[in-house]
């Protein structure tokens, strides 16, 4: 067997979310590429301890302490069990890992995916926080390494594979594709009326409820736009975006010659995981194939920058960098959550994110720490404005 056919031995991070579920789906149907040997969660108990058993999984992490000998009682005695942020980072630099698939929700994978790269791991990102957060320090940390950061969000993974063997000089433009959310073609005057039932509803994508609430805003596409400005070292006016409802086209790359190449898939996150799992092979899968003559048609449009504020903010968040990323992250998570408790308005999310980061003294080249700092001061300026 070649040392690119062997199996991967992954860790995944956030085993039990959507992402998560993905991932344990790829490696049953391609075990003979994946092999799980690490997988944590927050606090949900009963799916990891089924999970740990299924796999014969034998280090698990559970970061909530409190489900801890609940979980023991669930699993064969000799699965050794973490908790706490140490037990994520014990289990993203385990001796035989490969890569470790980082699906945590929120900044909690930040500090596991740093140690993962400093114990010379390739890691394989789905947490949109960490490059939003900390772009700069992990890629930047990545290269010191000669480790690889795989995207696993749909749209990175289509751009990173429409820019395999293409000069970084040689891209004009990296155009993400936004579905619009569920909201595409609500009249602005509307807005100020949308329940949470209605945001939860996405178009396209089966997805958790934080990342479907920011489809919803937009602001899932303007974290992207400032993930992708770090992942492929481009500067944020190259990053563009466009309106494609069918979510079919993930993605796309132009060239300075003004060809443009374009990644296309049914909409199902296997794809692009599979990708970072199996990358750079391709390999034979289960997954349903796409069926352009049956889909018909393609369409793309102009996104409603002056309706969803949520891109302008990014993008302003992204051209000035240092800590202005973690905030406009930090205020948005709680105003999600306060949108979803049913306290702040559908446009509130946006207005909170807005003045949170005017209030902000962006600090250039942050450090870990300065960016942790910065993240909480957004928190609890976001929570006193809600
Ligand atoms: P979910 O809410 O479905 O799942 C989150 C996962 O993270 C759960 O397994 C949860 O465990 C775990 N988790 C949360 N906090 C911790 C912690 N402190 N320690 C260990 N595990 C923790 O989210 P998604 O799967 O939808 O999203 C995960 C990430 O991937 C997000 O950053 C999202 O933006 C990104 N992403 C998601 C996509 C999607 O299609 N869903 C697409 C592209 C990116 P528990 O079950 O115990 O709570």
């Amino acid at each position: 067997m070649s040392e690119l056919s062997r199996p991967k031995k992954v860790v995944v991070l956030g085993s039990t979310g959507s992402i998560g579920e993905s991932s344990l789906k790829v490696a049953r149907d391609l075990p003979g590429r994946m092999t799980l040997i690490g997988l944590a969660a927050n606090s949900s108990v009963a799916s990891l301890a089924a999970q740990i058993n299924e796999f014969g999984i034998t280090q698990g992490c559970l970061y909530d302490p409190i489900g801890l000998d609940r979980l023991r009682s669930g699993v064969p005695s000799g699965v050794t069990l973490h908790s706490g942020e140490a037990g994520l980072i014990e289990l993203a630099t385990l001796p035989e890992a490969d890569l470790v698939l980082i699906a945590i929700v929120g900044v909690a994978g930040l500090r596991p995916a740093l140690a993962a790269i400093e114990a010379g791991k390739d890691i394989a990102v789905a947490s949109k926080e960490i490059l939003v957060m900390a772009g700069e320090a992990v890629m930047t940390a990545a290269r010191k390494k000669g480790v690889k950061v795989l995207p696993v969000d749909s749209e990175h993974n289509a751009i990173f594979q429409c820019l395999e063997g293409h000069d970084s000089r040689s891209v004009s433009r990296l155009i993400l594709t936004a579905s619009g959310g569920p909201f595409r073609q609500l009249p602005a005057a509307e807005l100020p009326d949308v329940t949470v039932e209605r945001a939860l509803k996405h178009p396209t994508w089966e997805m958790g409820r934080k990342i479907t609430i920011d489809s919803a805003t937009l602001f899932n596409k303007g974290l992207e736009m400032i993930e992708a400005r770090w992942l492929f070292d481009i500067e944020m006016r190259r990053v563009d975006v466009i309106v494609h409802p069918q979510s079919i086209v993930h993605s796309m790359v132009e060239f300075i010659d003004g060809s443009i190449l374009a990644q296309l898939s049914t909409t199902d996150m296997c794809f692009p995981i599979q990708y970072a799992v199996t990358w750079p092979e391709r390999v034979a899968n289960t997954l349903p194939p796409l069926d352009l003559a049956q889909l018909a048609r393609l369409d793309f449009e102009v996104p409603r920058w002056d309706d969803f504020p949520a891109l302008r903010l990014a993008k302003e968040a992204g051209e000035t960098g240092g800590t202005l990323p973690a905030v406009l992250n930090a205020a948005n998570e709680v105003a999600v959550s306060a949108f979803l408790e049913r306290h702040l308005s559908f446009p509130g999310i946006w207005d909170t994110v807005a003045e949170t980061m005017s209030r902000h003294r962006s600090l250039s080249q942050p450090g870990l720490d300065d960016i942790i700092e910065a993240d909480l001061w957004a928190r609890r300026t976001a929570k006193e404005l809600i």
